[in-house]
């Protein structure tokens, strides 16, 4: 048994896949002057061999993966860097070297130089320029590079690491599960896996070695574990598992109709974060009553050039009209940190979790600001819209958003461009200081949302997506439930709507806990995980959660409040948490 991190619940069962990414050999061979020009086409030819291919995984992709198409945008264009292509032409000329070798040469120029940078994004950079000289040497010498898409039955795919290009390829039909040996909680195969309802466990080490293609192997995305050549006991017990695991989520659907609300008539909105337009339409289906978090990142990461107002609008008005009568929070563009964009934030950072992200970054560039929120009020028009500032952390920065927003307003006005006038305006609170300054924030705008995932990290000073520091990332830590419960306070003060839109947010597990912490207005999730939610909030009352949370805020460890919900959740909902997962067949 291999244990590594849960990040798509379900069990796969299924034949073994090993997705080998090891690099080829390339020899170096000389050629007579007179066949140069034609080396230097052979090398023309493979690039836009390389360019096809890029071409062709974006087109099989389908509109499921708009989000990763950017990524693939990026290929493209380090195939068409001049430097990159110029140079491997120069070492060709000068050396009379194959262009195989001559490739390797500017690669290993280039990584030299971004190993000498000490930089996380541009590190990233680095992995997808060998991605990419790579795919050009496989085409130079002939070798049919491996790819999802050649897999044409179904299959448990074992790699140590998959990038955006072989997620994206993916055919939901075959790939029936994932295990990666890298990754954390956050990582692009988890938000992948759990869009398409795969079961996948990522951070598990060395597993590669351990498994052949063809093998037998189990993956547990609900425990997160891989059970390779099991034996008929371990078989048995997980078919079962997985059979009753698909039961129990089925019937969860059954309930999606009923009301979100607590035995004693807490209601709570449960509602949907999303990327794209695409997740939108399918939130009526897990019973979402609007969208708590529109990250709108996706759209700026998914295009070329910079989005206008006017696409902006386009694209805000849509969602706003197909989630009415419902809400939709818009957020304002948090760039930075895990979501890099060089289009616009271009100066390389030592320490990018703390640098030009967020709400920082719009005050820094106020047209994109300018752009965004001018298309939200135009969206606003519509439907029931929202606007919500990213990564506050100080009083400032919201009056100065809010003088951009009242700027905003004054230019559409002059244009007699319609637009809600009474828009309301939140702020995420995802800093230590956010948190500590929650009261003032809250004079400054409507509502609030907790980022817990951002809080989490800030407060912990953990990263939450390094899988070495996974460990230390508790969402139970005394520390956070401290530092929600003191929110809680501020907002009950000043009597303004608190909504949790962090991964903690949609973990059953803590629902009960966060809604003893707090009056919590509304749950902005995963959509999927909506209907379980609603499940435990149909059948606790509010006061129970209150007691739990009074309890759990006097236990000292991460420790004993992991021990004491998960006992507590356990006694409660038997078929929901066991850890052996048998769910609706124990009685309850
Ligand atoms: C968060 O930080 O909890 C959050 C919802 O924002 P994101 O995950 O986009 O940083
Ligand atoms: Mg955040």
């Amino acid at each position: 048994m291999h244990s590594g991190i849960a990040v798509s619940s379900g069990v796969a069962i299924g034949k073994a896949y090993l997705l080998d990414r090891s690099k080829v050999c390339v020899i170096k061979r000389s050629i007579p002057d007179h066949e140069i020009e034609n080396e230097i086409n052979r090398l023309r030819g493979a690039i836009e061999k390389s360019k096809e291919q890029m071409r062709d995984i974006k087109q099989r992709a389908g509109s499921i993966a708009d989000k990763y198409a950017i990524i693939l945008d990026t290929y493209t264009l380090l195939l068409e860097d001049e430097i990159l292509v110029n140079e491997t032409i120069e070492t060709i000329r000068r050396e009379g070297s194959n262009a195989e070798w001559a490739l390797t040469v500017t690669l290993e120029k280039f990584t030299n130089l971004f190993n000498n940078i000490n930089d996380d994004y541009l590190k990233g950079k680095k992995d997808d320029l060998n991605l990419v000289v790579h795919g050009v040497i496989k085409n130079l010498i002939g070798h049919h590079q491996e790819s999802l898409s050649d897999i044409d039955e179904p299959v448990i795919i074992i790699t140590h690491e998959l990038s955006p290009s072989d997620t994206i390829m993916m055919s939901k039909n075959y790939i029936q599960g994932m295990a990666t040996e890298v990754g954390g909680k956050t990582s692009h195969v988890g938000i992948f896996a759990s869009a398409l309802g795969i079961p996948a466990v990522v951070g598990l080490g060395n597993l590669t070695e351990f498994i052949n293609s063809g093998d037998t192997v189990i993956i547990d995305g609900i425990q997160g574990e891989v059970i390779v050549n099991p034996d008929k006991k371990q078989l048995s017990h997980y078919q079962k598992k997985q059979k009753n695991y698909l039961r129990y989520e089925k019937n969860l659907l059954k309930d999606i109709g009923l009301e979100a609300e607590t035995l004693d008539g807490e209601k709570v909105q449960l509602m949907a974060n999303i990327e794209s337009i695409h997740e939108a339409k399918s939130i009526s289906k897990f019973g979402g009553e609007g969208i708590g978090l529109y990250r709108t990142e996706y759209l700026y990461l998914a295009s070329n050039s910079l989005p206008t107002e006017d696409d902006l609008y386009v694209n805000f008005k849509k969602i706003v009209q197909v989630m009415d009568p419902y809400p939709v929070v818009i957020r304002t563009l948090d760039i930075g940190a895990d979501k890099q964009l060089s289009k616009i934030n271009n100066v390389p950072e030592d320490n990018p979790a703390l640098g030009l992200r967020g709400i920082r970054l719009s005050l820094a560039q106020p047209n994109l600001l300018m752009d965004q929120l001018k298309a939200i009020l135009r969206a606003s028009l519509y439907g029931k819209t929202k606007i919500l500032y990213p990564m506050v952390s100080s009083s400032e920065e919201i009056i100065e958003a809010n003088e951009y927003l009242e700027k905003a307003k004054e230019e559409l006005r002059q244009a007699q461009i319609p637009f809600q006038e009474d828009i309301p305006v939140g702020a995420m609170i995802e800093t230590p200081s956010a948190a500590l300054l929650a009261d003032h924030i809250l004079k400054l705008v409507d509502f609030i949302s907790i980022g817990t995932n951002d809080l989490i990290q800030y407060v912990l000073a953990v990263d939450r997506v390094n899988e070495s520091v996974a460990h230390l990332y508790q969402p139970f830590h005394p520390a956070i439930l401290k530092v929600l419960r003191g929110i809680f306070e501020m907002a009950d003060k000043m009597r303004k709507p608190v909504c949790i839109c962090g991964e903690l947010g949609g973990d059953p597990m803590a629902t009960l806990l966060l809604l003893g912490l707090g009056k919590v207005h509304e749950l902005s999730m995963e959509p999927h995980s909506i209907p379980k939610v609603k499940k435990i909030l149909r059948k606790v009352t509010l006061k129970e959660a209150r007691k739990l949370a009074d309890h759990a805020l006097k236990l000292p460890t991460s420790e004993a409040i992991n021990r004491f919900i998960n006992k507590e959740m356990r006694k409660r909902f038997p078929s929901d948490f066991d850890r052996d997962m048998v769910f609706s067949e124990k009685k309850k």
